[in-house]
Formats: structure tokens, C-alpha cells, sequence
């Protein structure tokens, strides 16, 4: 019997995008534009309460993932989580409860930890890389580098054993450094990665600054992006060299969850991540007002699909607005793309990142698209032989040893034909 899926995620942002440090690259602390000068970003006790309370009940799968992020949620303090979770236990009733926080580390300390690992949280940990290379744009307020205490925060995470995913964003310059970023991961001892490429354009900014809806389309690849942003060859070129390392070392042992969605593509499974899903519209955020918008990277008033003091998850999952911003991503996909030998597995990614046009004059291609071209066209043949592995009941980290082995050749000869 089919399990029955929860409608929809509904990400919290309980201290809004209010956070201690001052990342370059962040698109999210500058949403302050959007709400009053006087503003408390702190959640209120009534909208957390209406939030857990909703969320559960709103939930159809026997477990409940709630997803705390920012800015920096850390800054509200333990005492803050120990009431969110407290208020979790009162309307759980028989449904688990899974929480993930998303944290730059750089507050964890033995107290934080000892809750995270008392309360089974998983932990997403912002983390570049080596120390030049993750200083480069997650500095302080004030320009002070930061990889000291991220550090710091990674060691008590493992100290407590606390599940951790790194979450490592690649830029213009970091896409140049794979081996040397994923061989620090590997030294620390990380099980758990996943790489987002930075791709942001200077409309983004000022319309939001100016309290306007986002960025308009470009004609021209390097038009208003801004500096930090990832070139799109470099990114597919920043996959491949990873991914040649781990299909040969470290399958089954380090999970790089960009190879993962990937191989969910191949093995005809429905995406888990919203980017390579064929539609949106499954990953609403609140912000710390209880302001529910269509996704994180939508948060704009035109995405407002309502308040949770006064609606539900499912009247705002299942609106009209919501259905539409769902459907868009499917919609809008040029031809380019419905023809693409790729596009199974890569939906054309976010429609946040599709302001090019195609080769033939058709607006909105994705940005990376000539990155994700080269990887995914890499990475068929290996994807192949794991598909295989695992229709024969076998691990799929077997395709080491038939890398190793004579299957070698006919590994690498595969034709590029998906
Ligand atoms: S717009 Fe992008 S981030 Fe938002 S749901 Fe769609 S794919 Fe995901
Ligand atoms: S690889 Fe490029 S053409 Fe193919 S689906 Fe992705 S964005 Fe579209």
C-alpha cells in the first residue's frame, strides 16, 4: 500500500533574515527591506503555537519534518527550540517528529548540542571549504573571517554525534577548487554534502530593496549577475571532477547528495529535491510574522499566499496562486529543454535561475544550462551501471569495483545516448 505523502513543506524562519553575520553572497538578509524599520523578527508565542499546531495536523505521512532556518535561527537561543519542540509533543499525537536546523555554527556550543542531540535534530552546516576559500564571503558584520568557529561548531556537532550536512555553496572562484574542497571535507571527516551553486543578479537586490517584485529577465549570460556568481561551465566542470573522485573512492561511504538526486533521475524516482522535481510548489516558507510565501527564493509580496494566524497549510497549498507557481516551472520550460536528453533529470533546475534565452531566441533557459549539459552527459554512463546495480539487488557502491575491473571499458565506451 502507498504510504500517504505530507501535502506540502512549510519551512520556518523564526528569526527571519535576521542573522550575525554578513555572507556576501547571502540573497536573504537583505529581505529586511520588506518589513517595518521597528520590526521584531523574534516569532511571537501565538505564531509558533498556530504554526506547530496547523503543521501537524495538516500532515498526512506518519512523520512530520520541520525545517528551522534563517538567517541565523541560532540567535533565538536554545530556550526558544525547547519551547518549539515542547509544543511539537503537545499536538504530535501518534506522528514523529523530525527536525532539521539550518545554522552557520558559528553560535553551537556544548548547551546547543546537548539539546540537538537529546532532540535528534539533523543539522545543516554552512561550510565553503578550506579556510581561504570559505573566508572569501562568510565574514562578520564587521569583515572578520568566520571559518575559526565554523570549525569549531563542526567538532562539537561530531563530538556529539549529531548528524551534519554541509551545505557548500560554489562560486565564481571556489569553482575552480574542487579537489581541494572536497579532500577537506573528506580530511574532516563530513559524511554528508551537497553543493549549491551561487547564482544571483543584481535586479534581485535592488527590487527588493525597493520593496518590487524581482529581477527581470536578461538578454546577455553575464548581464547584472553579480560578482561571486558561478560561471556555468565552471559548475559543470566543478561536478565532474568531484564526481570522478567519489564514483571511484568513496560511494556508499560519503554522500554527495547532488550525485544522489541524480541517480533518483536514473532510477525513474520522483525527485526529493525541489530544483530537478519537474514542478515547484512543494516547498512554501513562513516567514517570522507567520507570512507564508510560494518558496524560499520567492519571497516577494506578489508570492504571499497568506498569513498561518488566519488560514491553513492546505488552503495554501492547494490555492490557485500556489497551483500556478507549482505549474509554472513545467510550463515555462522551452522547447530547448523538452527536447534536452538531460531534462529528465534536470527539469531545467529552478526557475529562479532561467533568465537566459536559448540558442533559437527563446526566453527562459537556464543559466547553468551548459554546465548541467556537460554533467549530466558525464555522469550517464556510471549512472547506468548503478541503475543496473541495484535492479540486481546489488549495492550500488559496486560500481568501484567495476570501475576497477574489467567493466572498465565498457564503462567508459558507453554511448553518450541517454
Ligand atoms: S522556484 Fe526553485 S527553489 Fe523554489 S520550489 Fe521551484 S525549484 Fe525549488
Ligand atoms: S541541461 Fe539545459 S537544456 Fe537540458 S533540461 Fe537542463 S537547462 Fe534545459
Amino acid at each position: 500500500m502507498e504510504q500517504a505523502r505530507n501535502i506540502a513543506h512549510i519551512l520556518a524562519k523564526p528569526i527571519g533574515p535576521q542573522c550575525n553575520l554578513n555572507c556576501e553572497y547571502c540573497f536573504y538578509t537583505e529581505k529586511t527591506a520588506l518589513f517595518s524599520q521597528s520590526q521584531n523578527f523574534h516569532m511571537s508565542d501565538e505564531v509558533l503555537e498556530t504554526y506547530i499546531q496547523k503543521y501537524i495536523a495538516a500532515a498526512k505521512a506518519p512523520e512530520v519534518p520541520f525545517v528551522w532556518q534563517g538567517g541565523e535561527p541560532t540567535l533565538l537561543g536554545v530556550a526558544f527550540f525547547r519551547q518549539a519542540v515542547a509544543l511539537q509533543k503537545k499536538y504530535a499525537g501518534d506522528k514523529k517528529i523530525v527536525n532539521s536546523l539550518q545554522t552557520n555554527g558559528t553560535l553551537l556550543d556544548e548547551d546547543w548540542c546537548y539539546f540537538l542531540k537529546k532532540n535528534e535534530f539533523l543539522v545543516g552546516l554552512s561550510l565553503d571549504g578550506p579556510e581561504a576559500i570559505h573566508d572569501r564571503y562568510r565574514l562578520s558584520p564587521t569583515g572578520a573571517p568566520t571559518f575559526t568557529k565554523v570549525m569549531q561548531g563542526l567538532r562539537l556537532l561530531q563530538k556529539h554525534d549529531i548528524p551534519v550536512n554541509v551545505l557548500c555553496c560554489v562560486t565564481k572562484e571556489s569553482a575552480y577548487q574542487a579537489l581541494a574542497i572536497y579532500q577537506f571535507f573528506k580530511n574532516n571527516d563530513v559524511k554528508f554534502i551537497q553543493f549549491i551553486p551561487i547564482v544571483e543578479r543584481q535586479p534581485d537586490i535592488k527590487a527588493v530593496k525597493l520593496g518590487l517584485r524581482h529581477g527581470t529577465p536578461v538578454s546577455h549570460p553575464t548581464s547584472g549577475i553579480t560578482q561571486w556568481t558561478v560561471e556555468p561551465e565552471a559548475y559543470g566542470n566543478f561536478l565532474i571532477t568531484i564526481f570522478d573522485e567519489w564514483v571511484r573512492n568513496d560511494v556508499g561511504n560519503l554522500h554527495v547528495m547532488n550525485f544522489e538526486w541524480a541517480l533518483e533521475a536514473w532510477l525513474g524516482l520522483a525527485a526529493t529535491v525541489c530544483v530537478f522535481a519537474n514542478q515547484c510548489g512543494e516547498a512554501l516558507v513562513m516567514e517570522h510574522d507567520g507570512t507564508v510565501y510560494s518558496c524560499d527564493h520567492y519571497v516577494y509580496p506578489e508570492y504571499q499566499l497568506g498569513n498561518i494566524l488566519i488560514s491553513t497549510p492546505a488552503k495554501m497549498v492547494q490555492s490557485e496562486q500556489q497551483h500556478r507557481f507549482g505549474l509554472a516551472k513545467k510550463e515555462g520550460l522551452p522547447s530547448y529543454c523538452r527536447t534536452c536528453e538531460a531534462e529528465f533529470a534536470c527539469h531545467g533546475e529552478c526557475p529562479k535561475h532561467r533568465f537566459l534565452q536559448t540558442p533559437d531566441g527563446e526566453a527562459g533557459l537556464n543559466y547553468l544550462c551548459a554546465g548541467y549539459k556537460k554533467y549530466f552527459r558525464h555522469i550517464h554512463p556510471y549512472m547506468k551501471v548503478m541503475r543496473q546495480l541495484i535492479e540486481n539487488n546489488l549495492s550500488p557502491a559496486k560500481v568501484m569495483d567495476v570501475i576497477k575491473g574489467p567493466l572498465i571499458v565498457k564503462v567508459n565506451n558507453q554511448s553518450p545516448e541517454y
